[in-house]
């Protein structure tokens, strides 16, 4: 049970003190829960989530048609097997996680409607101290954490990233970003406008087409995308077989990621060949009089940006039915009817929906102070993307943009606890993680390659981001091949780990 405590620093609010404090109730932080409750049995902890359920992601996301882009045996958690077709919706996603909150009465730790505006670690105390406000009182509450594991994703979610275009203070009609898809927006015979080339856009344009009069995907430059039959050959016969879910779970997973493996390495070593396949499998759907090499054929090499799959091919299925058309060109300005474009076209619009991405968000908006001194992730050097040099006591999670997130969210469960049951053996109270001294000249540079894996609200946000260096502990690889081997066997005793 966790402890009362009354701060000295504000002598008005009582603080609750928990082992662990988890932000953010997504996938991550429900994934984190399940394994502490799993691997420390004891330990007391909390988790924090602004929304009024969890979810995260598939939670915050309502626009028509919302599904995973990548496949569920591997998106779901290692230990929870994904019974269904492999591509998909929020809906089926958020029943999944409530039964894994339920499944292992995990509900009663999580807080809803409590967002965290800061906190605060005292090396004095050894306890990090974490400011929040309820959503539906506004009343201030304080908890005390011995450790901060940040589950918080990756975007702000309260609001989606708009660019700002001549001209659109002047039109006439609605536009909406589908982060805040609003309930009642009635695109019933409407010219829509979905800006945006992305998993997004790809998932929308079918879904709404039918109804519309006419969508039209409107992007600056094409996306690579995969056509596939929403199914899992290997799966389907396994269950005829009618071997045991968790098997069957277990065996997909590996078979999936065996292919994926093959899939990246030929994306590097034989792009052209690889680029080729891509095509090949768009132009299948859309036939040989489509303008491939305009509208779907991108000027990078695969696997730079995220591949979405497209699920039976709808997207294309409405292309060649008529409801929907690719136009790629730049917007010069709105106007009152709707976008007029770099190239003169003119499309006319009810709605235009902005595809455009997100708005990154490094470690939940939260202001952190140690020891009294404000900190700047920007100033820090990254351990395996998951912990910070001078960042004492706090994990994050950021999963694979290649691979599925949750791949690399079971992963630093795993560390975390390990290194939880390590403090214990040890006593420590704290540690953080700090360059060695073989390190000390080792070369900085951003958060992530951008000639590796660019896309915008990293390439906008990479200056808040912290650095890495060129050897691996310091670095954010996104290779789930060698993490899963190489993790487990990290020496906690590595004088990397500096334990107070
Ligand atoms: C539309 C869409 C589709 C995607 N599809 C896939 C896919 O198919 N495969 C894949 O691998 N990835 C996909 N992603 C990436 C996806 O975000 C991650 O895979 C995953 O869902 C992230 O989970 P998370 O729990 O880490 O973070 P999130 O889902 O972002 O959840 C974080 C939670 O933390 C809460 N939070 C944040 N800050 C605070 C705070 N200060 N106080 C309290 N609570 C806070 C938020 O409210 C939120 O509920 C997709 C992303 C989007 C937007």
């Amino acid at each position: 049970m966790p402890d009362t405590a009354t701060l000295p620093a504000a002598a008005s609010l009582k603080a609750e003190h928990f082992d662990v404090l988890i932000v953010g109730a997504g996938i991550s932080g429900v994934g984190g829960a399940y394994h502490l409750t799993k691997q420390l049995p004891g330990t007391s902890f909390v988790v924090l989530e602004t929304q009024e359920s969890f979810g995260g992601t598939w939670l915050t996301h309502r626009y028509p048609g919302i599904r995973s882009d990548s496949d569920l045996y591997t998106f779901g958690y290692r230990f929870k097997p994904w019974t269904s077709a492999p591509i998909a919706t929020a809906a089926e996603i958020l029943a999944y996680m409530g039964e894994v909150i339920d499944e292992n009465d995990l509900g009663r730790h999580i807080r809803y409607g409590h967002r965290i505006s800061s906190a605060r670690w005292s090396s004095e105390e050894n306890r990090w101290t974490i400011d929040a406000t309820r959503t539906d009182t506004g009343q201030a509450v304080r908890f005390t954490a011995s450790f901060l594991w940040m589950c918080q994703g990756y975007y702000r979610h309260s609001e989606g990233y708009t660019p700002e275009w001549a001209g659109m203070e002047d039109f006439k009609g609605r536009i909406i970003h589908p982060q805040s898809w609003p309930e009642d927006l009635d695109y019933a015979g409407k010219k829509v406008v979905v800006i945006g080339s992305g998993a997004t856009a790809a998932t929308l344009v079918p879904a709404i087409a039918d109804k519309c009069d006419h969508v039209t995907l409107l992007q600056r430059s094409p996306t690579y995308f995969i056509p596939a039959r929403n199914a899992n050959d290997l799966a389907d016969t396994l269950r005829q077989l009618q071997i045991d879910e968790s098997w069957i779970h277990e065996i997909v997973r590996r078979k999936i990621l065996h292919d994926q493996a093959v899939f990246t390495r030929r994306a590097f070593e034989e792009p052209d060949i690889v680029t080729k396949e891509l095509l090949g499998g768009v132009r299948a759907h859309l036939g040989p009089d489509y303008d491939v090499a305009a509208h779907f054929t991108p000027s990078y090499r695969p696997w730079r940006q995220r591949i979405a799959y497209v699920p039976d091919g709808d997207l294309f299925k409405s292309i060649r039915a008529g409801h929907a058309s690719v136009v790629t060109d730049e917007i010069e300005t709105f106007t009152e009817a709707g976008i007029r474009l770099k190239s003169g076209k003119e499309l006319e619009a009810d709605i235009v929906v902005t595809a455009t991405g997100f708005h990154l968000n490094v470690l939940g908006d939260i202001d952190f102070t140690i020891d009294g001194r404000p900190l700047d992730f920007a100033d820090t050097v990254t351990y395996r993307g998951m912990m910070f040099t001078g960042v004492p006591n706090m994990v994050w999670v950021f999963g694979y943009f290649r691979a599925s997130w949750t791949l690399r969210a079971d992963l630093v469960a795993d560390f975390v606890c390990r290194l939880l049951g390590h403090m214990k053996d040890k006593q420590a109270k704290k540690v953080t993680v700090a360059l060695r001294p073989e390190d000390k000249d080792m070369p900085l540079l951003p958060w992530i390659d951008p000639a590796n894996f660019n896309p915008g609200y990293l390439m906008r946000g990479m200056h808040l981001l912290p650095k890495r260096g060129d050897k691996p502990e310091w670095q954010h690889t996104q290779d789930y091949w060698n993490e899963k081997d190489q993790w487990p066997a990290i020496d906690l005793d590595d004088r990397t780990f500096v334990y107070g």
